[in-house]
């Protein structure tokens, strides 16, 4: 949990009030009991965060990194993707609590995000609109890389009574996201993302 100046915590729009709202039911969890702020401050990369005041729970979001996010999927699935993650977080750590890599708490927030999505009748499509905008051939140290995110991911929708067939769809999506990727690298470059695919 990175210090976050909670003084800056402004009111949700309407429409990330709605966003916020459908995906807690999603998940079952209580109405209210987390809450939803913007703010500025959520690390210049982030999207969102889950976080505490005290024991209060909260989700953060950073205006500008969703806007660009929204304008650049096609009908907002990515931004309820976003919300199902961290709202997931919070759930993940009530049943499983903080004490694992931070990688596996991120995938168990992708797990929930895909059990969000598929009750709240996001299609198969729908799925990659997060990971088209945010892909990563390697991991970081805080988050995996973009394979085991959508297999998470993938997992939650499956569980979730997703209709479709995400496994061929995801597979075939990271396919021409590695094309898109690699049009540009000369082979022999140092940097190549195949230097640094994660092989799990
Ligand atoms: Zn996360």
């Amino acid at each position: 949990m990175a210090e976050i100046d909670h003084s800056q915590n402004r009111p949700p729009t309407a429409y990330a009030r709605d966003v916020f709202d459908r995906c807690v039911a999603a998940l079952e969890m209580e109405p209210g009991s987390i809450e939803l702020y913007a703010n500025d401050l959520v690390g210049q990369h982030a999207v969102g965060m889950a976080a505490f005041i005290g024991k209060r729970r909260i989700v953060l979001y950073r205006p500008a990194s969703m806007a660009r996010l929204e304008v650049s999927t096609r009908k907002g699935w990515g931004g309820v993707k976003v919300m199902a993650h961290e709202v997931g977080h919070h759930l993940w750590y009530m049943r499983h609590g903080w004490d694992q890599s931070s990688w596996e708490r991120e995938l168990g927030a992708d797990y929930y995000a895909g059990v969000a999505l598929a009750r709240l009748g996001a299609g198969t499509i729908d799925l990659d609109d997060y990971f088209a905008w945010a892909f990563y051939a390697d991991g970081t140290d805080k988050h995996p890389d973009t394979v085991l995110r959508m297999r998470a991911l993938r997992r939650g929708w499956i569980d979730g009574g997703g209709k479709g067939a995400p496994e061929t769809d995801l597979d075939k999506l990271y396919a021409m996201y590695w094309e898109r990727m690699t049009r540009w690298w000369p082979d022999d470059h140092p940097e190549h993302p195949k230097f640094k695919r994660s092989k799990k």
